[in-house]
């Protein structure tokens, strides 16, 4: 019997049991040459999961945060400008991070819960020449989804280096990194990637990767700089040990099986999968009477969803009864209305019945929290959807 609550927070999420059996890997060492071949074929996997089949992938140990800081560091010197497409607070801890190294850094947000016009951004890249533009493919802390690919194609236009960070998307949200002119594609391993967290992954374009040769001054974080990591990831590709910092070897057979189990979905199924799961929790909550944060479904995360609290509702109460009934969801992040709305992670291992139990659990906590609503409507509206 599953005695526990389901973990349906925005990452880490519920790990598939075969990713979880393949970390158990005693006495491996980074040399090893089970290993080498691990890590190689991870590295070659990657450019199928990002779509990206001439990019340079990076595995290194860490969180989401140090992917971002990869990228920038490796890609900014200090003075230069950089613009922010902000949708929430990871969108601005982006910005915090690139003024570290010494960006000039301009942000453009819309009103929260919307997707900036792409218009005023186009008009700002016109008026100043921006060596970096970053926009968060799904901002975990507001459930916006921004489609990338007419940012992709913006920077090729102005010669900006355009950097999606794919912290609540790879794996999840459709990217074809390649065909839509993205240059980074970050990520970290607990979310839709389905495996413990402490992997932070990317992969770079060519054309990235040539503007990052032209550097003037020397990378201001040793880390993570390109130039330590760029031989060892060759090195382990071509099936050759390299060090540099050691690599979290059980991580990597984990991050190897699932993206296994991830090519063995295809990617195609994989985005229709996650778009389904999402449609069902959003018909639900409607059904519910619940809004959502996001200004409407067409910029809706497919990966988590975030609703806000019924009118009368202790946000806290009704989370600890939604986790006595079966679910265990996150409560608010941005800022601004912390506590006006909660999360609900729909990635990864998510399957159809994970959903039903969620939307049982929110239907309970609301029972709970004496909240008048029909009773049964939020399943019925979820199994419509995965019906048809
Ligand atoms: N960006 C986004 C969109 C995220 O959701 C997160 C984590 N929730 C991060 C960046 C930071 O990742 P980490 O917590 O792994 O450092």
């Amino acid at each position: 019997m599953k005695d526990r609550p389901l973990l349906m927070i925005p990452g880490p999420i519920e790990f598939d049991p075969d990713v979880i059996k393949s970390m158990n890997q005693p006495g491996k060492g980074h040399v090893s040459p089970d290993f080498i071949e691990v890590f190689g074929q991870a590295i070659q996997q990657m450019r199928k999961v990002w779509m990206c089949p001439s990019g340079q992938p990076f595995i290194i140990a860490g969180s989401g945060t140090l992917a971002m800081d990869m990228a920038a560091a490796n890609l900014i010197e200090a003075g230069e400008k950089a613009l922010v497409i902000s949708t929430g607070y990871f969108s601005d801890r982006f910005a915090e991070l690139l003024t570290r190294y010494g960006a000039d850094v301009t942000m453009i947000a819309g009103p929260l819960g919307h997707v900036p016009d792409i218009e005023k951004i186009e008009a700002e890249m016109n008026k100043n020449e921006y060596k970096l533009l970053t926009l968060t493919h799904v901002d975990t802390s507001t459930a916006v989804r921004i489609d990338p690919e007419p940012f992709g194609k913006l920077g090729r236009k102005y010669g900006t280096i355009t950097v999606l960070d794919g912290v609540c998307s790879v794996a999840g949200e459709e990217i074809r990194q390649e065909r839509w002119d993205i240059d980074v594609v970050l990520t970290a391993s607990q979310k839709a990637l389905g495996v413990p967290a402490g992997l932070a992954l990317m992969i770079v374009s060519s054309y990235a990767m040539e503007r990052f040769r032209s550097r003037e001054t020397a990378v201001g974080n040793y880390y993570v700089d390109w130039n330590n990591w760029l031989p060892v990831m060759n090195a382990y590709e071509s099936g050759k040990p390299s060090y540099f910092g050691t690599p979290p070897v059980n991580l990597v057979y984990a991050l190897k099986k699932s993206l296994d189990q991830i090519l063995e979905e295809g990617m195609e199924t994989r985005f229709e999968r996650h778009r389904k799961l999402a449609a069902a929790v959003r018909s639900a909550l409607k059904a519910l009477g619940i809004d959502q944060l996001p200004e409407n479904d067409e910029i809706a995360a497919n990966t988590l969803s975030a609703p806000r609290y019924p009118t009368g509702i202790e946000g806290a109460r009704f989370l600890q009864e939604v986790n006595k009934a079966g679910a265990i969801l996150a409560g608010g992040l941005h800022p601004e209305i912390k506590n006006e709305y909660f999360r609900i992670g729909h990635m990864g291992t998510v399957s159809r019945g994970d959903i039903l139990v969620t939307i049982g659990a929110i239907e309970t906590g609301l029972l709970k929290c004496g909240i008048d609503f029909r009773e049964g409507s939020g399943i019925k509206a979820a199994s419509e959807i995965f019906n048809t």
